[in-house]
């Protein structure tokens, strides 16, 4: 079986996480979590690291530090995970939804300025399997509506727009480490801004919302801190940024040159005018409308080889149908993605010679 994701933990994973053990240091309190956040931060070029228990709460944590509350609208893509649009509906915001772009896969940037109302706060960008969204279209149309920016760099780590870091272009950005994320805690978060006291903000919402007085609350927070354990493992992976930066980028190359002449499946663009792929994951979409993802991920799958589904877009949920949103709204490239897209073996531990195998298994059962 080639599985669709297998981290790798042989660095210094083990020395660290024995250290916390050692030394007693296990909960939030512990130092590898602001080594973490400190040097996280540093590695993409932002002035705070505020680390989290998850991706979903780094998302949450924005919106609410934001100021993101009941009535206002958030524009994203509709082509996401789920925790993008949850986060601005559980703060009682709207999600105002645009379409993709076929060609990058990510949200179509000129849907934007038509779906701006007065009511409308921020844009929230999501970088989709590792080719950055056009931040300098983003940039203009925040600027001239005076709309802030969430930046979702979870699938875009170690990613550059322009030479400059994905997750640096956000008033907030932030990250995800689950485990098939370029670096990974098992599970975790991170948020990063160049806002003292936005960063100080987010803080206190992960933490209770604890005061000076301690036990005395003038506000609601979560308990969503990072574990010092979850923290040691992200500072063995961090050391292996670049290389795993690499790793990624050579799984992408050996991937195309073998699927691009593939005339019944579209691949990634290895290149835009402002980034080069880096390929967190590298998908495949069905250009054959009567051959769905459905269809040839069971057939690899009775040959072993795994894969996902590309996301579900927000438009279709059935959660959010039952919230009244989205009614009779329809984003064809999406639903073509979703409908057709899926993604092949990608993990760190992935061999060339699997990568090879994936390959040619693909293309016989796609001819
Ligand atoms: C993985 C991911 C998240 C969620 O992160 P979790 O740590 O799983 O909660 C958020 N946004 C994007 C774009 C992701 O890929």
């Amino acid at each position: 079986m080639i599985p669709v994701n297998e981290p790798l933990l042989n660095g210094n994973e083990k020395k660290y996480l024995n250290e916390c053990i050692d030394t007693g240091w296990i909960s939030s309190e512990g130092p590898f979590v602001k080594k973490l956040e400190d040097q996280f931060a540093t590695k993409n070029n932002r002035a705070y690291g505020v680390s989290v228990c998850n991706g979903t709460a780094a998302l949450e944590i924005a919106v609410e530090a934001l100021g993101i509350t009941k009535g206002d609208e958030v524009i994203m893509p509709t082509f996401t995970i789920i925790s993008c649009a949850s986060a601005i509906v559980k703060m009682g915001a709207k999600p105002v939804l645009v379409d993709s772009d076929l060609q990058t896969w990510n949200m179509d940037v000129s849907q934007i300025e038509a779906k701006i109302t007065p009511k409308t706060k921020a844009i929230m960008v999501v970088h989709i399997y590792g080719l950055p969204v056009d931040m300098d279209a983003i940039i203009d149309i925040a600027k001239r509506h005076n709309l802030k920016i969430i930046e979702d760099a979870a699938e875009a780590h170690g990613q550059t727009y322009k030479g400059k870091a994905c997750g640096s272009f956000g008033d907030i950005s932030v990250f995800s480490f689950y485990p098939n994320k370029l670096i990974t805690t098992g599970e975790g978060g991170m948020v990063l801004t160049n806002d003292e006291k936005l960063a100080e903000r987010c803080k206190s919402l992960r933490n209770l919302c604890f005061s000076s007085k301690r036990f005395v609350h003038e506000e609601l927070g979560w308990n969503m801190r990072m574990t010092n354990l979850q923290a040691a493992l992200g500072v063995a992976q961090l050391e292996r940024w670049d290389e795993f930066i690499g790793i990624k980028r050579k799984m992408g190359r050996l991937y195309t040159s073998l699927l691009k002449d593939e005339k019944k499946i579209s691949i990634p663009v290895e290149k835009t005018t402002y980034a080069e792929n880096m390929y967190w994951v590298f998908g495949v979409i069905s250009e054959d409308k009567n051959v769905t993802a459905e269809m040839l991920m069971k057939k690899l799958a009775e040959k072993e080889i795994g894969t996902r589904p590309f996301f579900y877009p927000m438009h279709l949920q059935p959660v959010f149908k039952k919230m009244g949103l989205f009614v009779g709204e329809s984003y064809p490239n999406a639903e073509k993605m979703y409908k057709n897209g899926f993604y092949l073996p990608s993990g760190l531990a992935l061999t060339e010679v699997q990568i090879q195998e994936v390959a040619k298994i693909l293309k016989s059962v796609l001819n």
